[in-house]
């Protein structure tokens, strides 16, 4: 049993004060008392909060960070220049270098205040395409690197079979994302064991990635798979990609889904930039959660989410870290917005009157990404998994309103992650991860032996 003593704690109903918070060894809170004493072997920290789960990653692009910002020879550089770069990348690392960029990417996970991360896992082949011996060599890597890191993993083996929705046959890098339903039914039985295998935390789902890659008939097959489990796609991310879809499915990306399939809260959708007014308020509607990866889409140039309208009719939405460009809980919230501000020249644009718009983002990102990994957490609740962030006091506690310590730590950078537990997990201790030294030293290595081989 572990015991953490918050002077301030968010809990269901909202702040409290000198919170005891005891978690079992099973990694679940067991008891929550505000108005308490300190246990006296109990850490004391200043802030507590639930930690938000990272709703979507391809940790491998950790490892590319930085190296895509390099003007290309286009007249207009974009997503697609961007693309070439990955798939040149992904084409020459091998199973312990993805193992070594995953735990790296897990440590700055942790260290920004994600208890838990759904793992968008699309890399299964070898360069060329051939299969490992283990079909699910490359998710072993992940849950290791997840298992190194303390990490909450949702695990998400992605279906890849197509190289536009015009179906043409994949090429270059795609080959090592490339498999057909039979063998993907391998995959995932092999990957559903391989999360069985880790902590009694870890989640499994399944990702068609995108209607660009996936043939409408095997979507339709794969939504009948698990139909209790999380099923993440890609969605209107691009408009080269709404052009396709209108020219072979008859229908902008988000509008053929609703049309055709029983969309629920199940289904956690990544990126819908590219929506009408009418698309947003029907998904908004429809309980699927939007995965926003607000910094990595800026980084692209992607495009901005319509929040205003998804948000009206009740609309669920979490964040991701995506390609992992820059990893940062405070920073895809802040990102996120901001873009509504700039595209609607207006300001605290997602709060309600009157509202936070610190509280606003952070619940939201609670909600959605509790939802999304299918992860009992999101509270600091009796029950719910440990998974908190504690924070530093900030500037501002001086002004008496405690939500000012979540728009301290988004908006001015004020407040810090001090302390991160996953599951119960105790990862980040002031503010560093307690593998840091090592995790990150084998990173180094790894970037070496790829400069000198890119
Ligand atoms: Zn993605």
């Amino acid at each position: 049993m572990q015991s953490i003593f918050a002077e301030n704690a968010l809990l269901p109903d909202g702040w409290a004060t000198n919170v005891n918070v005891r978690i079992g060894d099973d990694g679940h809170v067991a008891e929550v008392t505000p108005n308490a004493a300190a246990d006296t072997a109990a850490t004391r920290v200043p802030v507590l909060v639930p930690a938000v789960s990272n709703l979507h990653s391809h940790t491998f692009q950790r490892a590319m960070a930085g190296l895509a910002e390099r003007r290309g020879p286009n007249e207009r550089d974009s997503f697609w220049t961007w693309r070439e770069v990955m798939y040149r990348f992904l084409d020459i690392l091998t199973p312990d270098e993805i193992e070594a960029v995953a735990a790296l990417a897990f440590v700055e996970m942790l260290e920004s205040g994600f208890a838990a991360v759904a793992e968008f896992h699309y890399l299964h082949n070898q360069p060329g395409g051939a299969q490992y011996d283990d079909i699910g060599e490359l998710a072993v890597r992940i849950a290791a690197a997840a298992s190194q890191s303390g990490i909450g993993l949702t695990l998400l083996p992605v279906y890849y079979r197509q190289g536009g929705v015009d179906g043409r046959p994949l090429k270059g890098g795609q080959l090592r994302f490339a498999n057909e339903l039979d063998s993907f039914g391998n995959l995932v039985a092999r990957s559903m064991e391989i999360a069985a295998g880790a902590t009694a935390d870890t989640g499994f789902g399944i990702a068609p990635h995108s209607l660009r890659a996936v043939p409408a008939a095997d979507l339709a097959e794969l939504a009948g798979w698990q139909p209790q489990l999380p099923l993440h796609m890609h969605i209107a991310e691009q408009e080269a990609e709404i052009e396709e879809t209108l020219a072979v499915l008859k229908g902008r990306p988000v509008e053929w889904l609703l049309g055709n399939h029983d969309v629920d809260d199940r289904w956690c959708l990544i990126h819908c930039t590219h929506m009408t007014p009418d698309e947003a308020s029907r998904l908004g509607a429809s309980g699927a959660v939007a995965g926003l990866c607000p910094v990595t889409e800026a980084n692209l140039g992607d495009g901005i989410f319509d929040a205003p309208t998804f948000l009206k009719p009740a609309g669920n939405f979490g964040v991701g870290s995506d390609s992992n460009i820059s990893i940062s809980v405070a920073g895809e919230l802040r990102q996120l917005e901001y873009s509504q501000r700039l595209r609607d020249r207006a300001r605290v644009v997602l709060a309600e009157p009157k509202q936070s718009a610190g509280r606003r983002l952070y619940l939201g990102a609670l909600s959605g990404g509790m939802r999304a990994l299918n992860r009992n957490s999101g509270e600091i609740a009796a029950g719910r998994w440990g998974d908190l962030v504690a924070l530093s006091a900030g500037e501002l506690s001086a002004f008496g309103a405690k939500d000012l310590v979540l728009d301290e730590w988004i908006f001015t950078g004020g407040v810090q992650v001090r302390d991160v537990w996953a599951a119960g997990r105790y990862m980040v201790r002031d503010g560093s991860h307690v593998s840091s030294d090592a995790i990150r030293a084998r990173y180094r290595k790894v970037l070496e032996s790829l400069g000198s081989r890119l």
